[in-house]
């Protein structure tokens, strides 16, 4: 008891003679960014502005690391020219110090992404996501790092999600193991190396990063993946995730023992990264490189006074106000009777909200620059066409092949075999006469490629070929400034019956 006594007076009487007895190691965190100029028509984010407060707070803070929690390769309008190239640009300018891999990062396959790699000046980390053919990390990513800042020693690693194997394309060569029991093993590893703080870089959802915490013993998570703003904390150790496109700098501060290395306590804030933040001269040069790309995607087309619904699974099963519009478009554009666009062509995978529409919007929507061709085709084939957009669709979760039309109006009952789903079909209002001549306007993938399948199309004939057609979202962005304002609903244009039924049965 007595000794216990002496024991608890020595401890604080050191302190005393030793007050700086922690050293304070800053993690400066962003995730999911994939512009480096500013969003919310200029308002957050921006790497520039970032650039900035990290210089200010280095002033205060001068063992900081700027630590990336992944996603930044794709997508972007941008990544449709430079497949990630002008990311990674910016992070080199930014002085990134560590990314872990995000499921995006695999978007362009393998080898593509072994290239940006090679283009950073910073350091991929990555414990989970092997190369079968040499068991090591993919690329140039190391499974994780020590640093020592003033005497004391941090150990990060990274962790990437599992169902990258099947969400991106890395390929048959590259393994994903389980985030828990590689976290386990790499902070046993870490501690081995007598480092006692351990930050585990990720790009999990928020469900694993608990897991994680709760199963391995790591200090802190740096995470990513949700585009929400996150602050949570599992097994002891805190969890965070800014939302994207670094509209918020996560500033953590760890404030690590010097005589036990270990984590003492933990200071955060987010930072909101605003149009007040200067933005640093550094990225004047990054400006100039892909300035020109830059000022014409920003530019308005016009607005849109509902939400657009850009999301691919729904445009890939079901009438969507966007599919509608582009559909509209494609029709009114060539003169025809029809329109028909193949929902997976559709994307952006976001509802776009209420507000200006800038090229990128559009862009976003249709990045493919496919050509808007018009065809002449029997009632008979069209009835065809329509069958085809739909023999999927009870079938395949996200048929790519799914229609969005203009001109015709139809119902399907996806029980029936396929060829045979429609029911009722009607054109600009009269019920489909098949010995008749109709005209139809599509992409050139669908029309004269035979793409989704639609290799019916192949044999019609040609009205407006490849050369005198215009681009899919030149179409578009012409509509959207004709109207100058847009506000297309549903209308009914396509109605699944089987679907129907079944939600009258739940319902019940
Ligand atoms: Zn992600």
């Amino acid at each position: 008891m007595i000794l216990l006594l002496v024991f608890a007076v020595i401890i604080p009487l050191s302190a005393q003679q030793k007050p700086d007895c922690t050293v304070r190691v800053t993690l400066l965190q962003v995730n999911d960014v994939y512009q480096f100029a500013p969003v919310d028509l200029g308002t957050r984010g921006g790497l520039a502005r970032v650039l900035t407060l990290k210089k200010e707070i280095e002033k205060q803070s001068p063992n900081t690391l700027f630590l990336l929690s992944g996603d930044t390769i794709s997508p972007s309008v941008e990544s449709i020219t430079y497949k990630g190239a002008q990311m990674i640009d910016a992070w080199n300018t930014a002085g990134l110090d560590y990314s872990t891999l995000g499921n995006h990062e695999f978007d362009f396959g393998p080898d593509v992404l072994r290239q940006r790699m090679k283009e950073s000046k910073f350091k991929w980390i990555a414990a989970n996501v092997i190369d079968k053919k040499t068991g090591q990390p993919f690329g140039d990513a190391l499974a994780y790092v020590v640093r020592e800042f003033d005497g004391v020693k941090v150990g990060i690693f990274g962790l990437t999600l599992e169902e990258t194997r099947t969400s991106s394309r890395p390929g048959p060569d590259v393994e994903f193991l389980n985030p828990c029991e590689t976290a386990r093993k790499m902070v046993s590893e870490i501690h081995a190396r007598g480092v006692k703080t351990v930050v585990a870089l990720t790009h999990l959802s928020m469900s694993e990063d608990k897991e994680v915490a709760r199963c391995s013993g790591v200090d802190v998570i740096i995470g990513g993946h949700e585009h929400t703003l996150l602050e949570s904390a599992s097994g002891g150790a805190p969890i965070f995730k800014m939302t994207a496109d670094a509209r918020e700098l996560g500033q953590i501060d760890l404030n690590i023992s010097k005589s036990t290395g270990k984590v003492e306590s933990i200071d955060w804030k987010v930072i909101p990264v605003t149009d007040k933040i200067k933005a640093d001269p550094q990225f004047a040069a990054i400006n100039r490189k892909y300035g020109a790309l830059l000022k014409e995607l920003s530019q308005l087309v016009g607005r849109t006074a509902i939400d657009l619904d850009a999301r691919s699974a729904i445009n890939r099963t079901q009438e969507t106000n966007i599919g509608d519009f582009i559909a509209d478009s494609f029709r009114l554009a060539t003169g025809s009777d029809v329109g028909l666009m193949n929902g997976g062509s559709i994307r952006a995978d976001e509802i776009i909200r209420t507000g200006p529409l800038t090229k990128r919007d559009v862009l976003s929507m249709l990045p493919f620059k496919n050509k808007v061709v018009k065809v002449e085709l029997s009632g008979a084939t069209l009835r065809q066409v329509l069958e085809h957009g739909v023999a999927r669709s009870a079938e395949d979760a996200e048929p790519g092949r799914f229609p969005q039309v203009s001109g015709v109006k139809f119902t399907f009952d996806a029980t029936r075999p396929p060829g045979s789903r429609i029911v009722s079909l009607t054109v600009n209002g009269k019920p489909l006469d098949e010995k008749k001549n109709y005209t139809l306007a599509a992409s050139d993938y669908v029309a004269i490629d035979g793409g989704d399948g639609y290799a019916m199309l192949k044999e019609t004939r040609l009205l407006i070929p490849r050369e005198r057609a215009q681009f899919d979202s030149e179409v578009l962005q012409a509509a959207i400034i004709a109207k100058k304002v847009i506000a297309p609903k549903v209308e009914g244009r396509i109605r699944r019956l089987d679907k129907d039924q079944k939600q009258k049965t739940d319902c019940n």
